[in-house]
């Protein structure tokens, strides 16, 4: 820690050059916070609880769409697993969405060069008539190409966008995917079309279309609309570079203005901080096709077994360990936006978030969002992480879509940032199933939590950006 000592002193002279508040602790970790981190981590690494978690979730509830009856009956589950684990004031907190959930789905070139294609509905997608809709297709390269299409040119046809995700280790293909996803109904309406299918957002080349979100307001969107598998993508503009191909599209769902959804929510109780949180969450919904294993029944796993690990010490933590498993994440932020508002009175209770939604792939960084004068606490973090294979991330985390909200309120946040470079070959597909959780991996991201969420939660450090109002350090 010698090192850590020198450069936050330098920080501290820093921040004294620029007139900055001068409260830069010089951080470290007493003898006990770190023996008992160190157990933690090795304790993680053999982890059963975590792992046990995700296994029974999806094997027991499976595929758990937010609002539908399967996400009710996976809240009753966590309730009882996280009742039986004897964590502390297990709760659900309700809330309602507009509900959107597919009942049939087919799409078939039609004429002489007549066949299936594979397609799924995105969420939020209109129904088509009892038999489909016919129409010719209009092929796109991107959804700004779309965009820039005459006003109704497309009066009558079938909108497709044929956009490529590509890997990347931090996911950052998927943002420009998700836009097309969103957009595609709304820009192919615009100019007059009857439906828009996407090539799948994803990265695998198997013939399974992925599912997710676009752009709503309450449970429908702008028209019909779905996803073909990345080699149906491929065959139909195949077919299209022989001649004009017209399709019959058959989409069938239900929908409601409001169904019931909510966040699962247990603790484990702190001691003479105990009004001080600590959150860490997941979300408990998934898509329909799969079981939810990577999206996100790891996340909650890792977090509930870096939690009972807690838990489990002889002594309480100082500040309130709470582990959110939120609702309806997948069908649009729901279960963020209720605890917002729910707890909008004791947001700056809480002292640090972070949110596990990447699958379940080893963490190779460890991003902060810290005050300016919490950096030499990020840093020991980083350095506690470090024999874990997780390297030095910046200050500028984002956090996680359900803790974004708390974020942007000003609560410090970390990314512990998995390896995501197959996350997309079967996030949101009918593959995301238990069998793609490599166990050992898993266990690493239960020791980085476990770790960061016990220091942080032991050492009452305070992580924000404005001036510390009540706060000492360790
Ligand atoms: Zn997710
Ligand atoms: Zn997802």
């Amino acid at each position: 820690m010698r090192q850590i000592r020198h450069i936050a002193g330098i920080l501290a002279g820093m921040a004294i050059l620029v007139g900055a508040p001068s409260f830069a602790q010089d951080a470290d970790l007493s003898p006990e916070i770190a023996a008992t981190t160190d157990q933690l981590i090795a304790d993680a690494l053999l982890d059963e609880v975590g792992l046990q978690f995700v296994e029974d979730l999806t094997t027991e509830v499976g595929a758990r769409l937010g609002g539908s009856p399967d996400e009710a009956r996976a809240r009753v589950w966590a309730m009882n697993a996280l009742k039986e684990l004897n964590f502390d004031r297990t709760r659900v907190e309700d809330f309602t969405i507009p509900y959107w959930a597919r009942t049939r789905e087919s799409a078939r070139v039609i004429g002489a060069n007549a066949q299936d294609l594979v397609i799924t509905a995105l969420g939020g997608s209109r129904a088509t008539p009892e038999g489909g809709l016919e129409a010719d297709i209009v092929r796109f390269e991107t959804l700004s190409d779309l965009k820039a299409a005459d006003a109704d040119s497309l009066a009558g046809k079938i909108a497709f966008i044929d956009e490529r995700m590509y890997k990347t280790q931090d996911g950052s293909g998927y943002g420009l995917a998700v836009r097309k996803r969103g957009g595609c109904a709304n820009a192919a309406a615009e100019k007059g079309a009857v439906a828009c299918l996407i090539r799948s957002v994803g990265t695998q080349p198997h013939r399974m279309p992925h599912t997710g979100g676009m752009f709503r307001e309450g449970a429908l969107g702008a028209l019909p609309a779905a996803a073909l598998s990345g080699p149906d993508a491929d065959q139909l503009t195949r077919l299209l570079d022989r001649g004009p191909v017209r399709v019959n599209l058959d989409i069938g769902v239900e929908y409601a203005d409001a169904a019931p959804s909510g966040n699962v929510i247990a603790e484990v109780e702190g001691s003479d901080l105990e009004d001080e949180i600590i959150l860490i969450g997941c979300h408990l919904d998934s898509w329909d096709l799969g079981t939810g294993a990577l999206d996100d029944g790891a996340g909650c796993g890792i977090v509930v077994g870096a939690a009972k690990l807690i838990a489990d010490l002889p002594e309480k933590p100082r500040r309130t360990i709470r582990v959110v498993l939120y609702g309806s994440e997948e069908v649009g932020l729901f279960g963020a936006n209720a605890y917002a508002r729910q707890h909008g009175d004791d947001l700056d209770k809480h002292m640090l978030a972070a949110e596990s939604d990447f699958g379940a792939g080893r963490i190779w960084r460890f991003q902060t969002n810290f005050g300016e004068a919490a950096i030499s606490y990020a840093d020991v973090m980083k350095q506690v992480l470090t024999p874990l294979g997780v390297s030095e991330g910046d200050n500028a985390a984002g956090g996680g879509p359900d803790i974004g909200v708390l974020r942007r309120a000003g609560v410090p946040v970390v990314t512990p940032a998995q390896d995501g470079r197959d996350y997309f070959d079967y996030h949101h597909t009918p593959d995301d199933t238990f069998d793609k959780i490599d166990p050992e991996a898993f266990r690493q991201n239960v020791a980085v939590y476990a770790a960061f969420t016990y220091i942080a939660a032991q050492t009452g450090w305070d992580f924000r950006k404005s001036e510390p109002t009540s706060m000492g350090s360790d």
